[in-house]
Formats: structure tokens, sequence, C-alpha cells
């Protein structure tokens, strides 16, 4: 081509290689921000943690037994209160407090939430305490004191470790808000080995008694959160797990966190300077296996540590990005409980639905009103769209897992029990009609749970979801 007829053939294309030149410059800024968008949005984490074993002897919690009718001889290992504070780009903020004991009462619960919240200004809804549930921590408070034969020096010992505990609680939580800095959050799936169902059958199906059942339901999920800084360095993990510390059984005076303490211990000795937290799940139904006997010690060590493998090799893997906004709700949820049973079956119900019986019959006889529902705690956090938590009060057992993930459709949702307050076992409706030790009811509160709070629970977690 002659050189005059190709500068004639430029003139008249200029606008067209302009129009291409800016359109794709356009789509390449286009990209830029789709891939920014793809990054989580930033969340800021904050760590604390304290020790809580007792400085002295205290009755311990769990089984309410004649050999622990005594106080505690010595430690197996230290039991620790760990807080995690998260805030989003919008300043939303939120406090995860996980604790090595067994149960917080709904009295006791009620005074610690408002120390918290007034001691870090936080909202109720803003602010989730999760129960480890080991069988080898001291009692807390008041409201289970009747239960065990204690001195009055005991008591008043437990009281005011019950006092300095939550002083050291609301510390925990103003000081885990002051570390909040830049984080990277991820979080997998693992499997635990000795989570067992722990509910026995007779051949034609009725209900027996406790004992390892390999063929019951159990949810052996480890979900696994780990957090890093920016420059991926680990500052901690939150794991998981549905099934009851009590590798150590009543026989056992030494303080311990069970097999949950064992494996926070053993994370923290592989990764220095971490911060390993437990958060109890859905093990109102299932036990550990093996547990109790001579070689107890050596066991409960040995599962904290094969759970400490999984949570470890969990977190090698490449793991979900996690990012906000943080949408963090809360909502009390009614119960209904079962119609008040006649005096005479109450008089006559034995092992665990006597508790609840004779304590029925006797609020009968002083002529006071029964309960007709048990006020529930549920907390639900969200992840932007990484990661739902759903944390329900009491002892929830496992079938609430499967429940809950067909009710929201989510496969990205943790679902944990043991949160907000502990007070009595939460069956689901199969559990209800089969009956047994997981029907036992509420302890401190009075009243066994109808088959209907299934349905009640799981429409009010949709409800709060929304
Ligand atoms: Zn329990």
């Amino acid at each position: 081509m002659h050189w005059r007829n190709l500068r004639c053939v430029l003139m008249a294309c200029w606008p067209y290689v302009l129009i291409a030149l800016v359109l794709h410059a356009s789509l390449l800024a286009r990209s830029a921000r789709s891939a920014e968008a793809a990054e989580p949005e930033a969340i800021r984490v904050g760590l604390a943690r304290a020790c809580i074993t007792p400085e002295n002897p205290l009755w311990l919690h769990g089984y309410a037994s004649p050999p622990r009718f005594r106080p505690s001889e010595g430690k197996l290992n230290d039991l620790f209160a760990k807080a995690l504070a998260l805030e989003d780009a919008q300043g939303e903020r939120a406090v995860l407090i996980t604790l090595d004991l067994c149960v917080l009462r709904p009295a006791e619960a009620q005074a610690l939430f408002e120390l918290l919240c007034r001691k870090t200004g936080l909202e109720r809804r803003q602010v989730l305490v999760n129960l480890s549930h080991t069988h080898s921590g001291p009692i807390i408070g008041s409201s289970d004191l009747d239960r065990y034969p204690m001195s009055e020096a005991d008591r008043q010992a437990t009281l005011a470790y019950t006092a300095r505990l939550f002083d050291q609680l609301s510390d925990l939580a103003i000081a885990a808000l002051a570390d909040l800095r830049p984080a990277t959050l991820a979080w997998g799936t693992g499997k635990c080995q000795f989570v067992r169902n722990r509910r026995l059958f007779h051949a034609d199906g009725r209900y027996r008694g406790m004992g390892p059942n390999p063929a019951g339901p159990v949810d052996d999920r480890v979900p696994v959160l780990c957090i890093a800084s920016p420059e991926g360095a680990l500052r901690a993990v939150v794991f998981g797990l549905s099934c009851h510390p009590v590798t150590l059984h009543e026989d056992n005076l030494k303080i311990s966190g069970d097999y949950a303490g064992f494996a926070q211990q053993a994370i923290e000795v592989q990764h220095p300077g971490v911060q390993a937290m437990f958060v109890q799940g859905c093990g109102a139904d299932a036990n550990s296996d093996p547990r109790c006997g001579p070689e107890q010690e050596k066991n409960v060590r040995l599962q904290g540590e094969s759970l400490a493998a999984e949570v470890c090799r969990v977190a090698a893997q490449p793991l979900a990005p996690i990012g906000g906004p943080l949408d963090i709700r809360f909502r009390e949820v009614d119960l209904p409980l079962q119609p008040v049973p006649s005096r005479e079956e109450l008089a006559h119900m034995t092992g665990a639905m006597e508790h609840n019986g004779s304590r029925m019959l006797a609020a009968l006889e002083r002529g006071e009103p029964l309960p007709t529902h048990h006020r529930h705690p549920v907390a639900l956090w969200r992840f932007g769209k990484d990661l739902t938590l759903v944390a329900l009060s009491g002892e929830v057992v496992s079938g609430y897992v499967p429940l809950l993930h067909q009710a929201l459709g989510d496969d990205r949702l943790w679902v944990a029990g043991y949160s907000n307050e502990v007070d009595g076992y939460l069956p689901d409706a199969r559990i209800v009609a089969e009956g047994g030790y997981e029907t036992r009811g509420l302890v401190a509160d009075i009243g066994f749970y109808s088959a209907d709070a299934e349905t009640t629970l799981v429409n009010a977690v949709i409800d709060l979801a929304r």
C-alpha cells in the first residue's frame, strides 16, 4: 500500500481505535474491581485469655454424685477463659468468650451478661459465651448448690470464685476489644474419631440406658476457624466438637478441661503464641469414648491430642476465606414444656426424672403455678455470605445439627450448643418420643421440654436468619 493511502485509512479509522482503547481500559478497570469484590471484606480481630483455675480446692460441677461430694484435689491441667473480639468495616462489633467450665445457669448468666454489657458498652446481642461442659471444673454461682451437701465455708468459697470469675471475664472482653487489629479469617471442617452416641436401646426399641452406641447418630464434624495476621502469621484457632467432655469420671477430683482442655493445650504447644479456643457443639447425646476407668487420665490426653492433630491438619489445608460484614443477631425464644403430669405420676418419677418430678410436686403442693414455656436464648452471627454461626443454649442433642442445616439450606453453617446459658437438656422430637436421660428437662428451672420445642426452635432460627 502506498504511504498516502495508508495515512487515509488511519485517518478514517482513528475514532474506532480510540473507542477500542477506551473499551479495553474500562474492561480492565471492571475486572480489577471484581477482583477487589472477590476479596473478603476486612474484619479486625482482638484476642485475650485468662487462667481461671481456682487457687484453692472447690467443689466440681458434673455427676453430682457421692464421689464428688468433697472439694477438688489438685489439677490435671489449667482451666482458661478466652475471648475473641470482632469488628467489621462498618464498626459492628461482637465478642465470643469460651470457658473451660461445665454450666452457667440462667440466674448466673443474667448477672454475667449484665456485667459484660455494662463494662464493655456492648449490647446483649453482641456478647456470646460458650461452655466446654468439662465435668472437672468448679461449680459456678448458687443455682446448683442445693444439689450438693456442702459446708457453709465451701459454699462461700464457690460464691467468691464466681464473683472473681465474672470480673475476670469482663476484663477479658475489654482486653480483647482493645487488641482489635487487621486480620484474615478462613475456615474448614474436619472429623473426630472418639465421639460416640450414648443412647442404648432394647431389641424392641425401648430406651435401655447410657452407654456407647456406635450405631447411633452423632455430629462428628470439627469446625475450624483460623485467624491470621495480614502477613499470614496464625494468631488464633477456634474449633468445635459436639461431644460431652466426660472422659474423666466422677472418681476424678483433679481440676481439668477434659479432652477439650487437652486439645487446646496441644494446639498451643504445636503453635506457640497461638490462642486455641474450644466451642462445644450439640453434644448432649454423645460421650467421648473410651471414658472412665483406670486409664482415664491417659485416654483424656490422647483424645485431646488426636482432636488437636485433626484441627492442625485442617488448619494446614487450603481454607475458605471469611469476610464481613458482620450481622450479629440475638433472640429469646419461648420453648413449650410438656403439660404438668398428675401428682401421682410426679410422685413415682425415678432416676433422671426424679429431679423435676419432686420439684414440680413440691411447687404444686405450695400452690405455685408451673411454667408452660422456657425462655431459650439464640445467637446468630453471620460473616458476610461466608459463614453463619448459630449458637443455641442448654445441652442440645445432635439431631438439631441436620435439622438446622436443612432449615437454613446452607452448608456454610456452624451449630453450637452450650452457649449463653446451660439449664438442662434440650431433646429433639424423636428423643422426646423415645424417652431416656436426655428428656430429663430443666435443672435450675422446672419442667420437661415438649416434642413441639423442636419445631418452635427451628422456626425461630429460620426467622432470626431472615
Ligand atoms: Zn451434660
